[in-house]
């Protein structure tokens, strides 16, 4: 038996309806911007792997670094002991978020990150015995599969089944071009309660929520609301970091700067799991106190593993090289182009970009996004061409490695065009 048969007996795979989906693909390896298959067929990772690789696969600094690390020092505790590549990454990270950020709080993955952040958030008022203890969010966000994540997140069909279990939290619209205000009035709305803790958003762009877009201005408007009325807030960058949308962070496009910011995907490089929460400084002195009560509680098994802080600190290092900036201008630069070719395609409803991540909404009579039909026959019609691209239900992105060359990037859009093409036809 292969491995995609042997699979089947034993593996229950990520957001997967067992019966019916097809037998999974078994990559067996991996280089730059490529994976092969068991059968040795070629793809093209359209989308970072779940948006996380920044440098492309195997890259061999990043290789090097991580098997230093492991043959010196492979994972330790973290409470009571400390080691360099934590300390150092802190300091690399403090240098590149914004500057009012001060204390980093390492964890496994972006859900984790996001977990953090809000029991920060909450604690930070509990330990000044000040009772605030709802959540404001967009609707149509994500921010992780964990009870706080799902939480905080859009309800819908992938968290139903445990809707009554999640924490309040209250949704407000998504200031979408030409709704920026009904958002601003929403948001003013709750904020007459004394009882929001915090505001969490996923900053410029809603990743899993179908790639949806917004300004930074109004996202600023927001903000200043938050701060006006006590409110801590919260970015989600764990898919916007490092990158995607053109700037290092996406709060980097923001005057108003978040009091905490979630941080996983690319920090490895996309390479092994880590998880970051950022936070400012007076958020981190409410903890600090005689009353062993006031601290934070929180912590996991791999919590800051030398090995994944060695390789977010190899991915640093590579990202701070000119080629990885022209390599990223690149890439905005052709998806723009594109975009503009392809904008008033008749298959389309919408065509958007930031930064390196491109996203094309195709018509369809279906309501839903996440469930609906053409996603299959989406990611068929690619993986048939050596692209990997999972749509977001009728919402197709490109989202890649920065390595990728002109050459397969091309490909990808004219495979793209070759697509709405058979579906006007
Ligand atoms: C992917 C993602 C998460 C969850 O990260 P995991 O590592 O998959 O747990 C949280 N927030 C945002 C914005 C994400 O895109």
């Amino acid at each position: 038996m292969n491995i995609q048969e042997r699979d089947k007996n034993v593996i229950w795979h990520p957001f997967t309806q067992m019966k019916t989906a097809p037998l999974p693909i078994a990559i067996v390896k991996a280089e730059g911007t490529y994976f092969f298959d068991e059968q040795g067929k070629k793809y093209i990772d359209g989308i970072s792997s779940w948006w996380v690789n920044i440098h492309g696969h195997c890259h061999p600094y990043l290789t090097k670094k991580i098997s230093e690390q492991l043959q010196t020092l492979e994972h330790t505790l973290f409470s009571g002991f400390t080691h360099e590549p934590a300390v150092q990454l802190a300091e690399q990270l403090l240098t590149h978020l914004p500057s009012n950020q001060s204390k980093i709080f390492y964890s496994d993955n972006g859900s984790t990150a996001v977990e953090v952040a809000l029991k920060m958030a909450f604690q930070y008022w509990s330990n000044q015995s000040v009772s605030k203890i709802k959540v404001i969010a967009f609707e149509n966000g994500y921010h992780g599969d964990t009870f706080g994540g799902m939480s905080v997140g859009a309800r819908n069909a992938f968290n139903l089944p445990f809707s009554k279990l999640l924490f309040d939290v209250i949704h407000i619209p998504v200031p979408l071009k030409g709704k920026e205000q009904s958002s601003l009035d929403a948001l003013k709305k709750v904020l007459q309660n004394d009882d929001i803790a915090s505001f969490i958003f996923e900053p410029l762009i809603q990743g899993a929520g179908g790639m949806v877009m917004y300004q930074a201005t109004i996202l600023d408007e927001l903000i200043k609301e938050c701060r006006i009325k006590n409110v801590i807030t919260i970015a989600d960058e764990v898919m916007t970091g490092f990158g995607r949308t053109g700037k290092f962070f996406a709060s980097d496009y923001l005057e108003e700067k978040p009091d905490i910011i979630c941080m996983s995907k690319g920090l490895t490089g996309g390479v092994i799991p880590l998880g970051a929460t950022s936070c400012a400084q007076f958020i981190y002195d409410a903890f600090l106190s005689d009353d062993k009560m006031k601290t934070f509680f929180h912590g996991h098994s791999y919590t800051a593993n030398p090995t994944s802080c060695a390789a977010a600190l190899a991915s640093l290092y590579l990202f701070d090289q000119p080629q990885t900036i022209e390599n990223i201008k690149h890439i905005e630069q052709q998806h723009h182009l594109f975009l503009k070719k392809i904008k008033s395609h008749t298959a389309l409803i919408d065509a958007r970009q930031l930064g390196t991540i491109i996203a094309f909404e195709i018509k369809t009579n279906e309501q839903t996004h996440y469930l609906n039909s053409l996603a299959d026959y989406i990611s068929e019609f690619f993986i048939s061409k050596g692209i990997i691209l999972r749509p977001l239900g009728n919402i197709v992105y490109i989202l890649p490695p920065y390595c990728i060359s002109t050459e397969d990037l091309t490909y990808v859009y004219n495979a793209i065009e070759e697509f709405l093409n058979t579906i006007t036809s």
